[in-house]
């Protein structure tokens, strides 16, 4: 069993990544190959044995919502950014798994503990404290 956190610690933690997402830069799914191509012509470079091809030629290739392959080709130029792209949106992915993740700890505490339902009594003046 991991330490039990505390509503306040499962909330920084929770306002944490929030701020860490507002931070995500461009991003895009997918990932990128690249392959070399033979263009036929008997006197080409390519045509010799052991000559790679032409290339590098780079396309990303995703699902997109239907869950069908879709390819985009990417100049080599923005192979770079691609690469970025990309990793950002496996950051995006991991942070948004484990603020789910932190809200569903959160939602668990206070189904535990009705009395801490409101996340900011938590912090400054709490309202239940009895009158004299
Ligand atoms: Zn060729």
């Amino acid at each position: 069993m991991p330490m039990e956190n505390t509503l306040q610690d499962l909330v920084q933690k929770r306002d944490r990544l929030k701020q860490a997402l507002m931070q995500i830069e461009e991003m895009r799914q997918g990932s990128l190959s690249e392959s070399y191509r033979k263009c036929g012509k008997p006197t080409c470079h390519c045509a010799r044995e052991g000559d790679p091809g032409h290339g590098p030629f780079y396309v990303l290739t995703r699902k997109d919502a239907s869950q069908k392959t879709v390819g985009r080709a990417i100049p080599v130029r923005f192979v770079e950014v691609t690469r970025e792209q990309i990793k950002e949106y496996h950051r995006f992915k991991e942070l948004s798994k484990e603020l789910l993740e932190v809200n569903e700890q959160i939602c668990d505490l206070k189904l535990k503990n009705p009395d801490a339902s409101s996340s900011e009594s938590v912090k400054k003046n709490p309202r239940n404290r009895p009158r004299p």
